[in-house]
């Protein structure tokens, strides 16, 4: 197995929103980015943005609510490119009810995709991150996860798990010259953001210290940040990202 020169940077949910701008920025830092989502296109138009951007690019589409093909996905890049140096979790999707009438298939979706996925590519990443003693494990959460959100119930377990998961892999793993830091967003303006209402988001907007929404390449900065040589005295922090929201 041939080693891949560069840093390899596995970036999930990476065909739109924030994890396309994260891709994009750590092409341009140099890391040789695998793309990982389902929508086979976008992902092609990332890695044509990335390429004509002068760097380096794969795409691999995987349905990550299934966690054997997750495990399978990780063997196979791994296998390809004999190192994994950077792992962001950040493909995410919400299922938004009350308790009193959240189904158990809008449970599990979220837990599979926002979590357990992200569970099997970090266990992924470790043994060959040990062996080089080199890592940055990020993890993209929400300040859901932190503070709780009537209607999410669903999304806030599976983002407050993420953040205690990425607690303990900075315990475990941060003598073998690994970190993991999770970046927590407030309100971005995605696809995810779009399904709300302009007034709620205006309304929202008004409520915080910076008056405004924040913007995918403000998630990506911090991201860079943590995966950055710079950053490795960083590890077991949550760096909110969200206008002051909660501060
Ligand atoms: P988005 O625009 O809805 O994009 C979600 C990404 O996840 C897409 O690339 C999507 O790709 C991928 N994805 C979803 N389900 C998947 C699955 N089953 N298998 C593989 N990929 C899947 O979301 P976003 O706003 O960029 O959010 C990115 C992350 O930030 C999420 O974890 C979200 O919870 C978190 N976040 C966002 C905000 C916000 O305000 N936007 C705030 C806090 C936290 P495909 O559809 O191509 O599969």
């Amino acid at each position: 197995m041939a080693k891949t020169e560069s840093r390899v940077a596995v970036v999930t949910g990476a065909s739109r929103g924030i994890g396309r701008s994260i891709a994009e920025r750590l092409g341009a830092d140099g890391l040789h980015l695998v793309l990982v989502a389902r929508d086979e296109k976008r992902l092609a138009d990332v890695v044509s943005a990335i390429e004509s951007a002068g760097g380096s690019a794969e795409s691999r589409v995987c349905d990550l609510a299934d966690s054997a093909a997750v495990d399978a996905l990780m063997a196979a890049i791994l296998e390809d490119h004999g190192r994994l140096d950077v792992l962001v979790n950040n493909a995410g999707i919400n299922r938004d009810g009350l308790i009193l009438r959240m189904s158990d298939e809008d449970y599990d979706d979220v837990m599979n995709v926002n979590l357990k996925a992200a569970f099997v590519t970090c266990r992924a990443v470790a043994r060959p991150m040990m062996r080089g003693r080199w890592g940055r494990i990020i993890n993209i959460s929400s300040v859901t996860g932190l503070i709780g959100n009537p209607g999410q119930a669903n999304y806030a377990a599976a983002k407050a798990g993420m953040i205690g998961m990425t607690k303990t892999l900075a315990k475990e793993l941060g003598s073998k010259g690994i970190t993991a830091n999770v970046v927590a967003p407030g309100f971005i303006e995605t696809d995810m953001t779009e399904a709300l209402s302009d007034e709620m988001l205006s309304e929202a907007a008004k409520r915080l210290p910076l008056r405004r929404l924040g913007k995918p390449d403000e998630i990506a900065h911090a991201v860079a940040f943590l995966a950055s040589e710079g950053a490795g005295y960083v590890t077991g922090q949550v760096l909110t990202v969200d206008g002051g929201m909660v501060c």
